[in-house]
């Protein structure tokens, strides 16, 4: 680890706009977790906070960046990747993150997590997974569970559900990884791996909306919710079978976690320069 900062030191406040409080999220929503394991494995690393650009799109997961003190963007439904890609390759200095839900990568923006993927520049995409479009009301979206609940969904979901880890290896992400945030502290050393990783990292964090999707099927509060998402997860056989993952696109019944993906592949702004430097001695010699 690359870190001179230890984990009794961390202070979530030093990393927020304290004035933005009370944040808007409801009583037991996973993505604050989330947020504060992203924040600590910022803080591990010890990343200069005026060198992290957030850039989020819409939907609960999107206002988190709101309420980190750094540069931050909130920008359209869908697009935040689109974005982020303008971003890192005009400032390969910052530590672009994006955070992204379910609905807003998979579903309207999923053409845009694909292009990501295979053009490995170097960011960190963060999708919060919960199931379900939270601020909008509780809609399906492409990873609501078969026979859930939802207002688009009054029947019980009968689709298939994608499997956003294999999508994105599938699609050439370097690294992929899944955790839950009910461990925190493993999720903070996933997102500290993908900072650190050079090329474009995904993580799927399994999170959890209480709100309109838990007492729509009647999943109980926070702890039942959360306790439910563990007894899913298995290691990541990652190591002893290489990190491929990618069997299927749909989602199996029990999901790997940790580390699922990790090779090295050329970074997309490294090459992008290259190419410019190149084609302008060209075009000055010509
Ligand atoms: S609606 Fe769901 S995802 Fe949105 S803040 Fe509430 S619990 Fe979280």
């Amino acid at each position: 680890m690359d870190s001179s900062n230890s984990a009794d030191s961390f202070n979530i406040r030093d990393y927020l706009r304290l004035e933005m409080f009370p944040h808007f999220l409801c009583p037991g929503c996973g993505h604050g977790i989330a947020m504060r394991a992203l924040l600590w494995a910022v803080y591990e690393l010890d990343i200069d906070k005026d060198k992290i650009a957030i850039v989020s799109g819409i939907g609960c997961s999107g206002r988190i960046g709101a309420y980190v003190d750094a540069n931050t963007f909130h920008t359209t439904h869908g697009r935040p990747l689109a974005y982020a890609t303008g971003l890192a390759l005009a400032r390969p200095d910052l530590h672009v993150i994006v955070i992204t839900g379910d609905g807003d990568s998979l579903a309207i923006g999923g053409n845009h997590l694909i292009h990501a993927c295979r053009r490995n520049l170097n960011m960190t995409c963060m999708m919060l997974n919960n199931e379900v479009y939270g601020m909008t009301g509780g809609q399906a979206s492409p990873t609501t569970s078969e026979t859930r609940y939802t207002t688009t969904s009054q029947s019980g979901s009968i689709e298939p559900v994608f499997d956003a880890c294999a999508l994105a290896s599938a699609a050439g992400a370097s690294f992929v990884g899944r955790e839950v945030t009910v461990h925190t502290p493993n999720l903070k050393d996933l997102l500290r791996d993908a900072l650190d990783h050079n090329g474009f990292s995904f993580v799927e964090v399994l999170s959890d909306c209480t709100e309109v999707f838990g007492r729509k099927n009647n999943l109980g509060e926070s702890p039942e919710m959360i306790l439910s998402q563990k007894s899913k997860m298995r290691p990541s056989s990652y190591g002893s079978a290489n990190g491929n993952i990618v069997d299927e696109p749909f989602r199996p019944t029990t999901l790997p976690t940790g580390i699922l993906t990790h090779k090295e592949r050329a970074e997309y702004g490294d090459t992008y320069r290259a190419h410019v430097e190149k084609i302008s001695g060209s075009v000055k010699n010509g």
